[in-house]
């Protein structure tokens, strides 16, 4: 099924680059959005973010991409819920990207995961809050020049 009415073009293909989590409208259909996908027009060469079923009715964004990034938004929505619960306790910053550790310890490379820090700076405050409960130290965000 392709998308007859939206904003985006039908006369180029997309490609679906990557997810993020936030709240904007979809420049597609105008739908209010927290999972957010992110396309570029073959043409245009513009990035727009529209959300999933839209990104779905697009040419050139095939079925096992769709299904890839709804895997990479269930993933988030997962760390999403342990970074506000406080289960990370020290974040690595390096330009956009962050990497989220347990401990504000840091061993060498036990990272948990990695992902761009926009999607999960909100919740910096609530983990650390639930931390504070069990007198854990705050989440400590650091800004550095490269990971290693
Ligand atoms: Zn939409």
């Amino acid at each position: 099924m392709k998308a007859t009415s939206g904003n985006l073009r039908l006369d180029q293909e997309y490609d679906l680059v990557t997810v993020h989590y936030g709240m904007i409208a979809c420049q597609n259909c105008g739908h209010p959005l927290r999972n957010i996908a992110e396309v570029v027009g073959s043409d245009d060469g513009k990035h727009y973010f529209i959300g999933l079923d839209c990104a779905s009715t697009l040419t050139g964004i095939k079925a096992d991409k769709v299904a890839q990034a709804k895997k990479m938004m269930a993933r988030m929505a997962k760390h999403r819920k342990e970074v506000s619960k406080g289960y990370y306790g020290y974040v690595k910053v390096v330009g956009e990207w962050a990497r989220f550790y347990k401990n504000d310890t840091v061993p060498a490379n036990r990272w948990v995961f990695q992902s761009k820090f926009a999607n999960y700076q909100d919740l910096i405050e609530a983990g650390s809050q639930a931390r504070a409960k069990w007198n854990e130290d705050p989440i400590k965000v650091e800004q550095v020049s490269s990971f290693d």
